[in-house]
């Protein structure tokens, strides 16, 4: 097929065209997170210096006890057999080569609290000093690294939801140095057919400073580029990285957290609603005197009886002319009548305690 000159020169030029908005698409691509993964240009954390240690903290009486110091009971290699990890006065050490360590156990949502410190003598820089990381049911890590004084990429530090979100602030201690992370997290839900429900999400703070609030992973940590969430078991292990560094933990303990269920009570708070009538309701509504001191009031609104004590008004759910619930209060409110059927006592419980008033007259 033969072209003029011109049309030759226009294809030419829509080629190009098309290059470039082919290149334009490339270049411009980016995490959700807006950022790609490990931009040095990216801006670090403001540096916070933690409050005083309140380390080792002791785990509460709910706590699996992952380690105490004693032993690696708890823990295996990635084979399955012994954690290849050593122990060196009460702490465990990892020992560059030896491969990441797994809980014997597996864990879907816990509490989970860590106490790690970097080597104190400084070696290496950025990636290469106090490298480590606690790998969430092995999958996400929370990067562990000597973030004292020692740039890197900021979603590379200590704190970080590794290559996805920065710790919010530095909040690290020296090398040599103890420091804590206290982790929420909670898993990833999928569908039974494996899509996707709602990514993990995890909360860190770092000795005791917040430096992720209830992220959610991209995907599971890699080191270039996070992959990407594939249907997993309910529990799996937690898992500590092995980066070469001689990175070393204590007192290591984590609380199982209930799934994230909303409960309802037995039965329900106002089986019964009845409707009084407005000559019912004009004579309950008046002034009441409490009887240890103060005054009561019943008002009327849009047909809603208020029962007024020192705060808002709160709305009174008629179960008869003498029962009443309270709308949003667990409080029920009982009135007695007189022998002319005029309310002459009121009734208040709430929280197992019983006041009384009188009608004032
Ligand atoms: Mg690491």
């Amino acid at each position: 097929m033969k072209f003029s000159r011109g049309l030759r020169f226009g294809i030419i030029c829509l080629g190009l065209i098309s290059l470039e908005m082919q290149l334009s698409s490339v270049c411009c691509a980016q995490l959700p997170t807006g950022w790609k993964a490990h931009d040095w240009d990216r801006q670090r954390p403001q540096v916070v210096t933690p409050g005083l240690s309140n380390l080792p903290l002791a785990p509460p009486s709910d706590a699996v006890v992952l380690f105490n110091g004693k032993n690696l009971d708890e823990w295996r290699a990635v084979d399955g057999g012994p954690a290849k990890w050593i122990i060196k006065d009460e702490v465990m050490e990892s020992v560059p080569g030896s491969g990441y360590v797994f809980t014997a156990k597996s864990f879907g949502d816990v509490q989970l609290h860590v106490e790690w410190a970097a080597p104190a003598q400084v070696q290496g820089k950025s990636q290469g000093r106090g490298n480590s990381g606690v790998f969430l049911q092995g999958l996400f890590e929370v990067q562990v690294l000597d973030s004292f004084d020692n740039v890197t990429y900021a979603d590379g530090q200590a704190g970080a939801v590794y290559g996805q979100y920065p710790p919010l602030v530095n909040a690290s201690r020296k090398p040599g140095e103890w420091q804590a992370y206290d982790i929420i997290y909670r898993k990833p839900a999928f569908q039974d057919d494996g899509k996707l429900l709602q990514p993990a999400r995890i909360t860190v703070l770092h000795n005791g400073v917040l430096v992720q609030d209830n992220v959610r992973p991209l995907g599971p940590t890699s080191w270039i580029q996070h992959g990407t969430y594939q249907k997993i078991a309910e529990k799996l292990p937690l898992s500590f990285q092995d980066h070469g560094n001689p990175v070393r933990y204590r007192n290591v303990w984590l609380r199982e957290l209930p799934a994230e269920t909303i409960t309802q009570p037995d039965k329900p708070y106002d089986p019964v609603i009845v409707a009084l009538t407005p000559e019912q309701q004009a004579k309950i509504v008046g002034k009441y005197n409490r009887n240890s001191g103060g005054l009561w009031e019943i008002s009327q609104k849009d047909n809603k009886l208020l029962f007024s004590m020192i705060a808002a008004p709160l709305e009174m759910i008629p179960h008869s002319k003498e029962e009443f619930g309270l709308k949003y209060t667990a409080g029920k409110l009982t009135l007695t009548y007189d022998e002319s059927g005029n309310p002459s006592e009121l009734q208040f419980y709430m929280g197992g305690e019983i006041m009384k008033a009188t009608r004032a007259k």
